[in-house]
């Protein structure tokens, strides 16, 4: 096992009918009254969660901002910074999924940098931005892991970039996860959640060396569960078992826990991003694109873990690592998501070289666990996927 330091400083407040306690919590970090709420495109209206959230927060005097996209961008973001600046609050209260929240991330962080934002996202060296505005969530959507996590992945489309961010200053404060969110959701996002939790925990359990016993079986149960699960949440997602247990294991798959001591590997992540910033295709859609061919290209590095991956989680016997391969994309499909990037886009031409360009650009010279997959088994990879 790898020397590690384990931190995770936010409280989860999990299970129905909690909202009511959000002010006790606010009150956890400041005595202040003037708090702004961080929403996306309108769900939270129409579902009633904004109600139910405004009405906790009756005694505070809140000042909104909404709009933040599906893979928040920046210059919406800077209108949020830019009104902070302004009219300064005591605290922010991101309501949504990780888009929200991970926007919500950036926005405490610049509102506080007196420097250029973009150092903020780009984490320039030097660059200090720890003394952020305290902020919480309230948990829409069982994804990624942002409610419990201090990373943030924000875009700019005008230079078709995503970026990742992070440090101590991103974990929210507390998260409220009530799993009845997860009947209002569309069935897309469902399948976007199983996806993206499942994807976290396999980027962090088909890596090299495999010491981490204890890890392994977390995140194997991580896994399984989400396999059991996943199609009955889609046919029943008022079931609230169902529900509790999408959304726990969304928030344990990319929490710190599986990441304690084990060499991880974000090469799927690395890669999807750059889909997304091109074509714009749903982030966990990337991962499903992406995953299966990366591990073909990178099976001898792996075939030890696939082949514990394929026994331990398909019941496959023997040498089973591309079998166990084939399950997981034949896992994504039963779920009813396409694994072809041609199944999103047809302008896919140029993609695998201009991603290879910027990894190249970027100095990605070699990257995953073992740092060796290379911008040219990117391309290779994006091709196997079209
Ligand atoms: P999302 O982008 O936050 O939300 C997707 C859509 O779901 C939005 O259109 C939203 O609509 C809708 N929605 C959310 N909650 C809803 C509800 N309860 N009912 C109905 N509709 C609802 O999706 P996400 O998958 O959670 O986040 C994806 C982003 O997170 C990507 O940018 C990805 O790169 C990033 N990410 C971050 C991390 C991390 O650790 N920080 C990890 C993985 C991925 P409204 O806008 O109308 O609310
Ligand atoms: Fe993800």
């Amino acid at each position: 096992m790898n020397n590690f330091e384990y931190y995770n400083p936010t409280k989860i407040v999990f299970g129905t009918d909690t909202y009511d306690q959000i002010p006790a919590k606010i009150n956890e970090f400041t005595a202040g009254k003037r708090i702004m709420i961080t929403y996306g495109g309108g769900s939270i209206k129409s579902n009633g969660i904004y109600d139910s959230v405004m009405k906790a927060l009756k005694d505070y005097e809140v000042v909104e901002f909404s709009g933040i996209e599906a893979n928040p961008e920046y210059d919406t973001l800077m209108k949020a910074v830019d009104q902070i600046k302004e009219n300064p609050v005591d605290f922010v209260l991101a309501i949504g999924g990780g888009s929200v929240i991970d926007g919500t991330k950036f926005i405490v962080s610049a509102a506080k940098y007196d420097g250029n934002p973009w150092d903020v996202l780009t984490m320039k060296k030097g660059c200090k931005f720890e003394y952020a505005i305290p902020f919480g969530t309230v948990l829409t959507l069982p994804a990624t892991g942002s409610e419990m996590n201090s990373g943030a992945v924000i875009s700019n489309s005008r230079l078709k970039e995503k970026r990742t961010m992070g440090g101590p200053q991103g974990f929210p404060k507390f998260s409220f996860l009530d799993p009845t969110v997860v009947k209002t959701l569309p069935k897309k996002q469902i399948q976007n959640g199983i996806i993206d939790a499942y994807m976290h925990t396999l980027e962090q359990y088909l890596t090299y060396p495999s010491d981490n016993l204890l890890q392994e079986r977390i995140a194997e149960g991580i896994l399984s569960t989400l396999i059991e699960i996943g199609p009955e949440v889609l046919e029943n997602p008022e079931d609230y078992k169902l529900a509790s247990n999408l959304m726990w294991c969304a928030t344990m798959a990319l929490n710190g826990t599986l990441r304690a001591g084990v060499a991880y590997d974000w090469s799927t992540h690395m890669i999807g991003h750059e889909l997304t910033a091109l074509h714009g295709i749903d982030h966990a859609r990337t991962l499903a694109i992406i995953a299966p061919n990366l591990y073909k290209v990178k099976l001898e590095n792996k075939k030890e873990k696939l082949i514990q991956y394929g026994q331990r989680i398909f019941g496959l016997e023997g040498s089973c690592a591309e079998e166990a391969i084939n399950r997981t994309r034949t896992f994504f499909e039963s779920l009813g998501v396409k694994t072809s990037l041609s199944d999103y886009t047809k302008e896919h031409d140029e993609t695998a070289v201009i991603i290879k360009k910027r990894f190249e650009e970027r100095g990605w010279e070699g990257i995953g666990e073992r740092k060796d997959l290379t911008p040219t088994e990117a391309k290779q990879i994006v091709e196997m996927s079209i």
